[in-house]
């Protein structure tokens, strides 16, 4: 499982964030979907493979994470939603804690989560009351959830800073082959440049596949830059190991012959001198995730 309810705040945790958490409680996590208890799988520095969740004993009837991977597959290729709506549980907005939202131009605060609750059902009926909607607390179970649902890209989305209310139109995709002014602030992607990336005292540099091109030369790519002065070291370790896992995921996928691409995720703020660059200010507001991006 990519994410798991925490026992103690309620709070929905994605798996990476088993690498900043710390000391990481292997009892402390549930399955978001029937509260079977969830084991946290290769979080330490030495395991290569992205963090996990387990069901080591199963799930309870019913539960919809346990659907996911079907579900996913069959989104892959057509729209799941039905008359009576969508049939799994999705993340319906961001929710930034003991933060400011970045690039929020009317600095609205986060609203805390009002169902961030726990329940504790294990049968049928109960089940039917837990949470569709949940609150991300990084960009990352978003993005997945725009890859695994192209064709439901409607669904309802919140993400601080960002005036739009749906998968669609919260995600931007970076022009290809122009460097342009962004009016709004949206969730940025683009494909990665795995030869390209700055890592220093100061920051972050990591550049992209699109922008300016001269004679089938990308002369003006697009670049994300983290300043990251500021940052703990084990702030810095989770985007660099994101960063670093991905690369090997890409790796993978290339052997494989798969079309899978490295795409680099962020809200950031657009550089008002240099338009190439973007600053993003937050650990939370960037991640990578190696898919086929569909365009249905
Ligand atoms: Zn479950």
């Amino acid at each position: 499982m990519e994410s798991a309810r925490d026992k103690r705040t309620g709070e929905i945790v994605d798996a990476e964030q088993l690498w900043i958490i710390n000391p990481v409680d292997p009892m402390g996590y549930e399955c978001r979907g029937c509260s079977a208890q969830a084991t946290p799988c290769s979080y330490r520095p030495e395991n290569k493979v992205r963090p996990y969740f387990s069901a080591k004993d199963g799930h309870n009837a019913g539960c919809d994470v346990e659907g996911e991977v079907a579900l996913v597959k069959r989104a892959r290729k057509q729209r799941v939603t039905i008359r009576e709506g969508f049939p799994g549980s999705f993340p319906n907005r961001l929710v930034l804690r003991d933060t400011r939202p970045v690039s929020s131009p009317d600095g609205s605060p986060t609203a805390p989560s009002s169902d961030g609750g726990r329940r504790t059902g294990s049968n049928g009926s109960s089940e039917r009351c837990r949470n569709r909607h949940w609150a991300a607390q990084t960009i990352r179970p978003i993005c997945r959830t725009f890859i695994n649902y192209p064709f439901d890209r409607d669904l309802p989305l919140v993400v601080p800073g960002v005036t739009a209310d749906t998968y669609q139109h919260v995600f931007r995709s970076l022009k290809s082959d122009q460097v342009i002014q962004y009016p709004e602030p949206r969730l940025f992607y683009a494909p990665i440049s795995w030869k390209a990336s700055i890592a220093d005292d100061d920051r972050l540099e990591i550049q992209l596949s699109y922008g300016e091109w001269k004679e089938r030369k990308l002369t003006r790519p697009y670049r994300v830059r983290m300043d990251w002065t500021d940052w703990s070291a084990a702030k810095r370790n989770y985007v660099s190991r994101e960063i670093e896992t991905a690369r090997s995921e890409y790796m993978t996928a290339k052997k494989r012959g798969d079309k899978e691409k490295g795409w680099l995720f962020f809200i950031g703020r657009q550089d008002e001198s240099d338009s190439t660059l973007f600053h993003v200010d937050d650990h939370r507001l960037v991640c990578c995730v190696v898919n086929e991006v569909i365009y249905p």
